[in-house]
């Protein structure tokens, strides 16, 4: 069976030091809700705040199910990279998973299917689990083309031969992210199951029956158990609520 996954998604937030986010009462909340749920949860901070969320956690007495990750990591291995952080180094210092292709990402940086496969290949290859995100615009909503747009994002972002283990699919729907607006409930099982459909047809039913498929976009304290419990939701990307303690919590617990 399929381990739901929470994903917390800081995007370029929190200083340290922060008296409304206390990180270590943030690490030790997520890692009691953890331990009443069947559930892993990942951790993305910014990279300057890895290795201190990487630490409080790794202190914790029974900790396999809380990852440590970042949000993007060079497409280049080793090397004269300025600016550029490596699989490696994230892995270095505890870092275990990264999201890949996020649609700010695909957007404002303009990153290709083609480079977030590469990305991909060079995290697996680093010890680093890839949370590949696909997601449609309002405008290719809007005309129906969704299942189009995003089984293509999968079928050219995820490597070929991938181990199904070092993958996580999370679909974003661009015009859900940080807006308030959310697919209906229907339409998000629908789409779920048609993504599992398509990828069971393009890399077999076995990898389709185990890979996640987690769902985000203004995923909240509110609407999370509803997106949660749906059959093909395997867990939640969280932007914004991800960094409301309380609201955080509850979304992992109302699995
Ligand atoms: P949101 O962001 O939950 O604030 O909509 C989700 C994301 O960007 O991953």
């Amino acid at each position: 069976m399929r381990t739901p996954m929470i994903a917390g998604n800081w995007k370029m937030n929190i200083l340290k030091d922060n008296d409304d986010f206390p990180e270590q009462i943030y690490v030790n909340k997520i890692n009691e809700a953890i331990k009443e749920k069947d559930v892993e949860v990942a951790i993305f901070p910014p990279f300057t705040h890895l290795g201190l969320i990487y630490g409080l956690a790794d202190e914790l007495p029974d900790n396999k199910s809380f990852n440590v990750g970042v949000q993007n990591i060079s497409d280049n291995e080793k090397g004269a990279f300025t600016g550029d952080v490596s699989a490696e180094l994230v892995s270095d210092v505890g870092g275990n998973i990264v999201i890949l292709g996020h649609s700010e990402r695909r957007s404002i940086h303009k990153e290709t299917n083609e480079e977030i496969c590469k990305k991909a290949k060079i995290a697996i290859k680093n010890g680093l689990q890839a949370v590949i995100c696909i997601g449609e615009t309002d405008e290719q909503n809007q005309s129906g083309d969704t299942l189009k747009v995003i089984s293509e994002q999968f079928e050219k972002s995820t490597p070929s031969d991938v181990d199904v283990n070092s993958v996580v699919i999370a679909y974003e729907p661009v015009w859900a992210i940080g807006t308030g607006r959310t697919p209906s409930i229907d339409d998000i099982e629908n789409i779920h199951s048609s993504l599992r459909k398509y990828i069971s047809q393009s890399r077999g039913e076995e990898f389709a029956n185990s890979v996640r498929i987690l769902y985000g976009g203004s995923v909240n304290a509110k609407n999370g158990a509803e997106i949660l419990g749906l059959n093909n939701v395997d867990g939640a990307l969280v932007g914004g609520a991800s960094l409301i303690t309380e609201d955080f919590v509850k979304i992992i617990k109302s699995l």
